[in-house]
């Protein structure tokens, strides 16, 4: 037998997720975002089970390539555009949309001569600072691909550095508005964030992520009153038990100690598998369905939880890290990052089951 960890996850969710995505978007579009893997969920998988959105959204040739081996035939963009001239090439093999968004990608490929037309995401730094043209090329190098005689449609598109925090939208909106005014091109401009947020946001074709695999990109607005499920539910069982004495301590460095008598549970469950070493003492975490704590260091293998309140928990009791009753945002929470990280980091080792 394998040692007990799994990721399940559901195709229902995700599909169910799309749905809340679909109706937030109203008229427009939708590219599913399946970067990193699909966020940790399986590339192929999350397509296969996201078949009903418009388009996909990734990053490697490797992907896309993966994608149209799988059959999908519908629109793909290259969030990155491309790395190398010669990736060029397979823009047209495998049909990709790419985003351009530096001053190399349209030198070179205002010299090229396409055996097909190419439609193309012109991407716009509308404050972010990290992708794009911003005020002093934008318009140049929207000129410069429009003249090209197989350039097909131009989409307008950029990115919001805090759509999910208290900076919003609007200025970077403003901005944008204010930079592709001459323009009257298609929009891209919403991640999930955005989408469920700022009406002015959806326009053309939207961008969710996280919220297809049942996560909120928000402090103040959780998964549940979006309307949203978990996609993935990792679980484990416990291998071990250990009753402490006052005194006793717990795991590497020491970093807990009994106040009291306590039984913990030492759980098939470490950092190797992709769970947060920095989860302080005091993370949820399901025994059972039951929430109790985590203590002390996740080493790589291990981690340990309080079970002293746990009924019958005994060697072989279910344990769930995140998903299911336990929404991966509260774990991230606690552990000081954002689900986003914690479903990419799911560790190859963990086997993934899916269900329907
Ligand atoms: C990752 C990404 C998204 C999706 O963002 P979420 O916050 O996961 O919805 C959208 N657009 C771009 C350009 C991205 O890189």
């Amino acid at each position: 037998m394998p040692r007990p960890i799994r990721a399940v996850v559901k195709a229902a969710a995700l599909r169910h997720n799309l749905q809340v995505a679909r109706e937030a978007a109203g008229e427009a579009k939708i590219w599913a975002v399946l970067k990193a893997n699909a966020y940790g969920h399986g590339l192929e998988r999350a397509a296969r089970a996201l078949a009903e959105a418009d388009g996909f959204a990734v990053l490697d040739f490797q992907e896309a390539a993966r994608l149209r081996l799988a059959g999908i035939r519908k629109p793909i963009l290259m969030l990155e555009g491309f790395f190398r001239p010669l990736d060029v090439n397979l823009l047209f093999k495998y049909g990709l949309t790419p985003v351009i968004h530096n001053a190399e990608q349209v030198e070179l490929l205002k010299h090229m001569d396409f055996p097909a037309q190419l439609d193309l995401y012109l991407k716009v730094n509308s404050g972010m600072n990290r992708l794009g043209f911003g005020v002093d090329d934008v318009r140049l190098m929207y000129n410069t691909l429009r003249l090209h005689p197989r350039v097909g449609n131009i989409t307008l598109m950029t990115h919001f550095a805090d759509a999910e925090g208290p900076g919003g939208v609007h200025d970077q909106l403003r901005w944008f508005n204010e930079l592709v005014q001459p323009f009257a091109a298609p929009r891209s401009l919403a991640n999930s964030a955005a989408l469920l947020r700022f009406r002015e946001a959806r326009e053309g074709w939207v961008r969710p992520g996280l919220m297809l695999y049942g996560c909120s990109p928000f402090a103040d607005w959780n998964a549940e009153e979006i309307g949203l499920q978990p996609a993935m539910t990792l679980s484990s069982e416990l291998i071990a038990v250990q009753n402490l004495a006052p005194g006793e301590r717990v795991g590497y460095g020491f970093t807990f100690e009994a106040k009291e008598p306590m039984t913990l549970g030492v759980v098939a469950c470490g950092y190797a598998d992709g769970y947060p070493r920095h989860a302080p003492t005091g993370t949820p975490v399901l025994v059972k369905g039951q929430r109790t704590r985590l203590i002390g260091r996740v080493s790589m293998d291990m981690m340990c939880v309080d079970i002293t309140d746990i009924e019958e928990a005994y060697i072989g009791a279910p344990v769930t890290l995140w998903g299911e009753g336990l929404p991966a945002d509260e774990v991230a929470a606690a552990a000081g990052t954002v689900s986003y990280e914690l479903l990419c980091a799911l560790a190859p080792r963990v086997p993934v089951h899916e269900e329907a």
